[in-house]
């Protein structure tokens, strides 16, 4: 056998079905957030139409146990079985968190590229879904969401501390937002370019936010305020702008809340 051809190799590992589509007749395309290989885009021979053989579980939010047979040189796996480990059943029934989970999904197909997310960012997506499954649609969640999965595709944004003299941010510093510098600037720093200036209050949340591992930031103590939601919700978007060129169709669902 020649080297270039490579046989098909079998993995089974844990995952969250981030998206689905029907192809052609019979047949769905499913995009896999895995544990063992990042995200993986399989074919569900006979899914639309058989029930018995994937039953309920090539749905968005499922935590499934998927078997896979990968090609290397091939964009699409085959999935050969899925197994049900957890159908969020409250994310299905209550649009908040529909919504909340929908975003969830959507960000990280969009950040993630094909097989390169480690078994952390899987983890970050599972407890996401958790979190809004068992807990209350808030939005720190999302923010605590969002600069994780900022900092696992390496694009962490430095907020506590000025990008270029190193002054601290805290309640008494003035620091301004320059999403292309990585973070922010003081006020000393800060140059002619774009930027607006932070609320320490917001930019401290989201700073415990960033510290905190993200199974804890639904705590009490990391709520949102009405107050804090908008701006903090806008100051983290900033740093995802250079990768999202098309508007999130979650967002739009967000937004008519
Ligand atoms: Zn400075």
């Amino acid at each position: 056998m020649p080297a270039s051809i490579v046989p098909h190799e079998e993995i089974v590992t844990p995952a969250v079905v981030v998206r689905t589509r029907a192809f052609g007749e019979s047949d769905k395309i499913v995009t896999f957030l895995t544990r063992d290989r990042g995200k993986v885009a399989g074919i569900a021979k006979g899914a639309q139409r058989s029930k018995r053989r994937f039953v309920n579980v090539l749905e968005p939010f499922t935590h499934v146990e998927v078997t896979l047979r990968t090609r290397t040189n091939r964009d699409l796996a085959f999935v050969d079985a899925c197994v049900l480990r957890d159908a969020p059943i409250a994310i299905a029934r209550d649009l908040v968190k529909f919504a909340y989970g929908s975003y969830v999904l959507e960000l990280t197909d969009r950040m993630v590229r094909e097989h390169e997310a480690g078994p952390e960012t899987y983890e970050l997506v599972r407890d996401a879904i958790a979190l809004l499954e068992h807990g209350d649609a808030e939005p720190g969640i999302l923010r605590g969401f969002e600069l994780h999965l900022l900092r696992l595709t390496g694009y962490e944004p430095e907020l506590d501390r000025c990008r270029k003299c190193g002054a601290s941010a805290g309640p008494d510093a003035t620091m301004y937002v320059y999403p292309a510098r990585g973070g922010v600037l003081c006020v000393r720093c800060r140059g002619e370019g774009r930027a607006y200036q932070a609320s320490p209050p917001v930019l401290e949340r989201l700073i415990a936010l960033q510290r905190t591992e993200f199974s804890d930031c639904a705590g009490e103590h990391l709520r949102l305020a009405p107050a804090m939601a908008a701006e903090a919700r806008a100051l983290v978007r900033c740093f995802f702008a250079a990768d999202l060129t098309a508007p999130l169709a979650s967002e739009k669902l967000l937004e008519s809340l």
